[in-house]
């Protein structure tokens, strides 16, 4: 059962918002059979961005990548399920849109780097921190979803 509560933090960003993309995620999301657990729209603040991407820090396109985010609304949210994070960043597709498959989001729907409309928590650890950087605990909503018992054996 512990497996099935591991949540990953997901968000649109500002380009995947202004694209229209944001009902098209969700979608995928939901129609796999993971649970919404948390949803916010927002204008992120700069110092939030700076904070989420800290681990990026040294690297040259770390100033642009925060400019890019900043740069409109985001839409934030944390999924729950089993394997949430891995198969998370499966649907997601590369850092590349270049290098994503056809049927991951990036494959599909982006074609630069700096402009790949999605993020997604890359391990266990950064998705807790994630998820308690962009949520406080009370906006995690807990209810047991009736499809359960099919989608898990
Ligand atoms: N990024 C970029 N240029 C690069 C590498 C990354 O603009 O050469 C941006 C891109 O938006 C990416 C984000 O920085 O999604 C975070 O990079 P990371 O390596 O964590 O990729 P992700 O986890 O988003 O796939
Ligand atoms: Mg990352």
């Amino acid at each position: 059962m512990a497996a099935k509560t591991e949540r990953t933090f997901i968000a649109v960003k500002p380009d995947g918002v202004q694209r229209g993309l944001m009902g098209e995620i969700i979608k995928r999301f939901e129609q796999k059979g993971f649970r919404l657990v948390a949803m916010k729209f927002l204008q992120a603040s700069e110092d939030l961005l700076k904070q989420h991407y800290i681990d990026l820090k040294d690297r040259p396109f770390y100033p642009g990548l925060v400019k890019y985010m900043s740069s409109g609304p985001v839409l934030a949210m944390v999924w729950e399920g089993l394997n949430v994070v891995k198969t998370g960043r499966v649907m997601l597709g590369e850092t590349n849109p270049a290098d994503s498959k056809p049927g991951t989001i990036r494959g599909d729907f982006c074609i630069e780097v700096g402009r790949n409309i999605i993020h997604g928590s890359d391990s266990v650890d950064s998705a807790n921190k994630e998820i308690s950087l962009w949520f406080k605990p009370e906006e995690l909503v807990c209810f047991k979803s009736c499809a359960l018992d099919w989608i898990y054996e």
